[in-house]
């Protein structure tokens, strides 16, 4: 029994993603900003949705909830801190909290920074996470409400998960996140690697994701920040970059 997890493309540059265990066929959808694509990939994978995840209330991640719930009947998860600002929950969870999918369950975990409320979930079978706008290929979010020190922390519990951890984000933003790591990191050897591998999956019209926690640990500048000082400093180089 594990996880998978599929990227489905919405809207300019934007992921949902669908997740499926294979024990049982239970399968969830990740932020379903946009109802008609999201439904057309559930509808090419069976038609069975048993869950809908939210990682965090902007628009380009929850805007196809309410249809989606309509189409499948699937009860809604997300964020107790943002329910005042998300589509109704069926569930509002908070750290520590487990959301099970057929047999297996994934963790909450907060992580602040982009948005207050923001949550990622991680499924052990499978080794999956839904990063939403917290951790990128190569970048992290902006620090729209948050603090560089609530980011930098968000990032650390991240960083504690397993090297095989596949790190399925919110958007297709490798390729320019690329770009600024290598202007601060030029000689990173596992950055360079990862570059040229992201250019020929964006060639070839792939995903540049899910990537691998061993490869973020490696290659991605704001993971490799060694306090929130120097963290905030290069978040907002990448700001201005
Ligand atoms: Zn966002
Ligand atoms: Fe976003």
């Amino acid at each position: 029994m594990t996880v998978t997890a599929t990227p489905v493309p919405i809207l300019s540059d934007n992921y949902a993603w669908l997740l499926r265990e294979s024990g049982s066929g239970a399968t969830a959808i990740v932020d379903p900003a946009d109802a008609a694509p999201v439904i057309a990939a559930i509808e090419a994978a069976g038609g069975r949705l048993d869950l809908i995840l939210l990682t965090h209330h902007h628009a380009d991640h929850v805007a196809g909830t309410d249809e989606v719930r309509a189409r499948f009947g699937a009860p809604v998860v997300g964020a107790a801190a943002d329910a005042h600002r998300l589509p109704r929950l069926d569930r509002a969870v908070r750290e520590g909290d487990e959301v099970a999918l057929g047999a297996a369950s994934a963790r909450v975990i907060d992580t602040p920074g982009h948005t207050r409320g923001q949550i990622n979930f991680f499924f052990p079978d499978g080794d999956v996470l839904l990063s939403g706008d917290t951790l990128f290929s190569l970048g992290c979010g902006r620090l729209i409400e948050g603090t560089a020190a609530e980011m930098f922390a968000s990032l650390q519990k991240l960083l504690a998960l397993p090297d095989a951890t596949l790190v399925c984000c919110g958007h297709e933003y490798t390729e320019s996140n690329g770009r600024f790591a290598l202007s601060v990191d030029p000689d990173n050897a596992a950055l360079r690697a990862r570059m040229s591998e992201v250019a020929a999956q964006r060639a070839a019209g792939r995903p540049s994701v899910p990537s691998t926690m061993a490869s973020e640990r490696a290659a991605n500048p704001f993971l490799r920040a060694a306090d929130p000082s120097r963290f905030a400093a290069l978040r907002a180089a990448k700001d201005k970059f």
